[in-house]
């Protein structure tokens, strides 16, 4: 990227951040003017035996939800699982947001967020295409509402006190609690909790949508089917939150990135539900865009599992490092998953089925007592293990003393990593005896950024680029937002802005 253009990406990132701060300081930020309605009592006479349909019940649907029941709008949630929160309830890193009260540093000293995105996205930054203008905008909203969502999920009572710096960010900013329970479990039961304690929600599990239904060129009903298999109807405006494909390996996968075949996933099996959209004339973009993620554990107990659990990012950003099978570090840990991934497949695969790579997670007792309920987890699962360092080679044991000369400050870091989290092993103090935390990690398909095509109003938008009425999208179904590579936490953060602009725009169109 040239100069100028990282120019321009600054310029950007700086008027957001401030147009951020100034809104928290006109007090805005927790109710944010693009969800901002009528008074309460004119939503609820014109509400009346008005319902919205909400598919999938991760955090984007939930969102949604949240949002349209305190406008006193019924909904009803249709989800196809026995139980709610998709992949949202598995997010173990954490949840975007700055500037927040619980970044280090002076207050509003962050001011990246755009440009990381941006940057991190691969996508040529140029306002003269609309698309690349339609893209600034949804990023411009992510960015701009990320304060307000943390603050929104606080004040219902999520614990987000500690923030990681995690790969392809300049700043610490991805949230999570102090105590044992992982951030996506936390925001989703406490949502749901919430939720269920209103008479205006109804959540429909065991219930598959298999079809988003269209009369006099609108969007009014969608066609589903429960466990006792008979087909029925319902109508209202519909939000489709329906998440991503990464887990649907012979299906839209297969379709849009044959090259990834054998790889391993850290979703379990689901068909993707891009093509309810399609059907109705919805656009999609970037389907080839899959996040491989680069750090998946490769349980010993089950050493061929095609679903593998997640080595959570924010490992690597308190302080671990990757080694290859010969001890050698091989890439800066701190950049992006898409950098760090082809950095691994570059290295010699393994012969096993599914496709896996033979790379060690480090961390040593400074990344332990900071990720300490994550890594207590890990060990328990016997994913990880506490170690001496002497049994990861002499190799290994150079690399290390080389990582502590870095983190230390005593030599450059020659990957270029300029940020160490809480590693605390000091170069001096390093030997065989040192004690570090291990875990074999190999990279799986996790994250899919491409899908239908939105607007900035979670609107739905067809192959003219015009909005289909009736229907909106938000979270991991919709594509754009992430370009080619997402970043860590931001993905809650995309099903917070677009589910609760969906649901906004649904009370606007009810209220018509
Ligand atoms: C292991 C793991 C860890 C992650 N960690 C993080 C993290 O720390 N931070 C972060 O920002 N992101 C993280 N992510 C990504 C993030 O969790 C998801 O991408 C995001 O939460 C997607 O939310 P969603 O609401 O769009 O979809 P989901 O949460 O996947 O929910 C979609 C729901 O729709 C339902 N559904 C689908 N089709 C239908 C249909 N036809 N009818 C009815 N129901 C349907 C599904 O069953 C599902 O419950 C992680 C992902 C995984 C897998």
């Amino acid at each position: 990227m040239s100069r100028r253009k990282i120019l321009t990406l600054i310029c950007i990132s700086l008027f957001i951040a401030l147009s951020s701060i100034l809104l928290r300081q006109l007090n805005f930020t927790s109710s944010p003017p693009s969800f901002s309605f009528q008074t309460k009592s004119k939503a609820k006479m014109s509400s009346e035996a008005k319902i919205a349909i909400i598919v999938g019940s991760g955090l984007a649907g939930l969102s949604a939800a949240s949002t349209l029941v305190a406008k006193e709008i019924h909904v009803t949630l249709l989800e196809r699982s026995p139980k709610p929160g998709g992949n949202s309830i598995k997010a173990s890193s954490g949840i975007n947001g700055a500037p927040t009260k619980f970044q280090p540093g002076p207050p509003f000293s962050d001011l990246f967020f755009y440009s990381d995105t941006i940057t991190s996205s691969g996508v040529a930054f140029s306002s003269s295409s609309g698309e690349d203008r339609r893209r600034e905008k949804l990023v411009g909203k992510l960015v701009n509402e990320s304060s307000g969502c943390i603050d929104w999920l606080v004040k219902k009572g999520v614990d987000l006190r500690l923030v990681a710096q995690l790969g392809g960010h300049s700043f610490p900013r991805t949230h999570r609690g102090a105590g044992k329970t992982p951030p996506g479990f936390s925001i989703v039961s406490t949502l749901v909790k919430e939720l269920k304690t209103s008479p205006l929600f109804t959540i429909q599990t065991g219930c598959v949508v298999t079809r988003i239904l269209k009369e006099g060129g609108k969007v009014d009903r969608v066609e589903f089917v429960c466990e006792d298999g008979e087909k029925k109807e319902l109508r209202g405006p519909v939000i489709v939150a329906t998440g991503g494909f990464a887990g649907d390996a012979n299906g839209l996968l297969a379709t849009y990135r044959p090259d990834l075949a054998g790889y391993p996933s850290t979703n379990d099996a689901r068909p993707g539900s891009q093509p309810l959209l399609t059907e109705i004339g919805a656009q999609l973009l970037d389907m080839a865009e899959v996040q491989v993620h680069p750090t998946a554990f490769v349980d010993p107990k089950d050493l061929l599992s095609p679903v593998k659990f997640l080595a959570a990012e924010l490992l690597r950003g308190e302080g671990g490092l990757l080694l290859s099978d010969k001890g050698r570090r091989f890439v800066n840990e701190m950049q992006t998953r898409k950098v760090v991934t082809d950095a691994v497949t570059a290295l010699p695969l393994g012969e096993e089925t599914p496709k896996q790579w033979d790379v060690q997670l480090v961390l040593d007792e400074g990344v332990y007592k900071n990720a300490s309920s994550h890594m207590d987890f890990y060990i328990f699962k016997g994913l990880m293990h506490k170690c001496a360092l002497s049994e990861l080679g002499e190799e290994a044991l150079r690399t290390v003393k080389q990582y502590c000369l870095a983190s230390a400050g005593e030599e450059e870091d020659k990957l270029g990593r300029t940020y160490f989290g809480h590693w605390e092993l000091k170069p001096d103090e390093v030997s065989g005896g040192s004690v570090v935390y291990v875990g074999r990690v190999t990279p799986a398909v996790h994250f899919t950024m491409g899908g239908v095509v939105i607007n900035e109003k979670s609107e739905v938008l067809d192959a003219s680029g015009e909005k289909i009425e009736g229907v909106w999208a938000a979270g991991e179904v919709a594509g754009g937002v992430h370009g080619g590579n997402r970043l860590g936490g931001s993905s809650l953060l995309e099903c917070y802005v677009f589910g609760r602009i969906a649901g906004s725009e649904v009370v606007r169109y009810l209220d018509l």
